[in-house]
């Protein structure tokens, strides 16, 4: 399906709302019914039923028809953040005594989920490095249910071959879902490789401004039904049609916003590769990637977040850093747009520090859509302090 048709018409019966250009934001809980058979009809098949804005919801599922479409896939599931269309899918799809491979250093909060909530209900997971497909074989077990992947991820950018673990998964009957936040489906579709559900955080590049918190999962029709008729309705994590819309608005410009954060990282990395005072810059697009062939090969481009090792001797030199930076923020979160920075250092006691250990230099930057040359003269000057 053609790009712009998915981001300018798909989903948009326009004759149902006085030919207007933006979709109304459809502010109702309940919709109601002509009759009782209608009403009980709905009740038996809410999946596609307009209801309830708990399941569906008119201006929600504009959203989702464009979501879908966007990845190749054929439905889709839009929820309250990124890490519900994570943690409630996978509690859909898993029971009591599973077990799931995952890659090693995914989300923050996805390792929460597969550390702290899945073990209460009996499930299990096995953290591999990723980098390897055999590490995947390796530690399936018998009651294996579930490989997630995340490629790349959003501090160190490790990928897996998406191909490569998808068919490796089908041929043991397992589900494969990954998270797709990094890419979007503009530089990366995963589910045309052949992964089961593909999550992303629409917090980032989807909603593109930083003003709302919402999650997608995509994948066939049969699986996003059995998530919607399950957990989804049960545990209500939706979103609401007001973020929806805004959602809408930002996938119109999508394309263009992630062509600008692409080139204009491609022209910072270039700036700080050659800079004295940085180690290393880590970035999937970049020569110097260990990945970087697999990189070309799964992914049509990258952009937005990379990371940089400081030479620094000292945890105030980190600091000094980024605190002199001007332009971009210190916050956590990224994909709008505005440029952002996160050192490392934030997460553990300042006593801690190590110098020998390049983790604890590791800054990770976000480029947003700010000029590339007013985002490297502040680099510069932080640079030099
Ligand atoms: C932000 C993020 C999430 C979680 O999304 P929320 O919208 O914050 O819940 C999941 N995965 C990745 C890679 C992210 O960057």
């Amino acid at each position: 399906m053609d790009l712009s048709y998915i981001l300018n018409e798909l989903g948009e019966e326009r004759e149902q709302y006085f030919q207007a250009v933006a979709p109304p934001i459809m502010q109702s809980s309940n919709f109601t019914f002509k009759s009782v058979s209608d009403f009980r009809q709905a009740l038996a098949d809410e999946y596609n039923a307009t209801l309830y804005s708990r399941g569906n919801n008119p201006t929600v599922d504009i959203l989702r028809k464009k979501l879908a479409a966007l990845d190749g896939a054929e439905d889709a599931l839009v929820f309250g953040s990124g890490i519900a269309a994570i943690a409630i899918p996978i509690l859909a799809l898993l029971n009591q005594g599973d077990h799931v491979v995952s890659v090693a250093k995914p989300y923050s909060w996805t390792i929460k989920l597969f550390e702290r909530l899945l073990p209460k209900f009996g499930i299990t997971t096995t953290f591999v490095d990723g980098t390897k497909t055999e590490n995947f074989a390796a530690a399936i077990q018998p009651t294996t249910r579930l490989i997630f992947l995340e490629s790349p991820n959003t501090f160190t950018y490790e990928l897996q071959d998406l191909k490569a673990v998808a068919t490796l998964a089908k041929s043991k009957n397992i589900l494969t879902m990954t998270d797709n936040s990094y890419c979007s489906p503009i530089n990366q579709q995963p589910y045309k490789m052949g992964i089961d559900l593909v999550a992303q955080s629409a917090t980032k590049f989807i909603g593109g401004h930083s003003d709302v918190v919402a999650g997608v999962v995509t994948g066939s029709k049969a699986l996003i039904k059995k998530i919607f008729d399950a957990e989804f309705l049960n545990i209500g994590g939706n979103i609401s049609p007001m973020n929806a819309w805004l959602l809408i608005r930002g996938l119109r410009t999508l394309p263009l916003r992630l062509q600008r954060v692409c080139a204009s990282t491609k022209v910072i990395v270039d700036f700080l590769t050659h800079h004295p005072r940085i180690e290393r810059v880590i970035f999937p697009f970049h020569p110097s990637f260990p990945q970087y062939e697999l990189a070309k090969k799964q992914m049509r481009d990258a952009g937005g977040l990379f990371s940089i090792v400081l030479k620094a001797k000292s945890v105030e030199e980190v600091e000094t850093f980024c605190n002199s930076l001007k332009h971009f923020f210190l916050a956590v979160s990224w994909g709008g747009h505005e440029s952002l920075v996160i050192p490392s250092v934030v997460s553990f006691p300042r006593a801690d520090f190590d110098a020998s250990n390049q983790n604890h230099r590791l800054i990770r930057l976000y480029v947003g859509l700010e000029d590339p040359d007013y985002l490297i003269a502040d680099l510069k000057q932080a640079l030099e302090k």
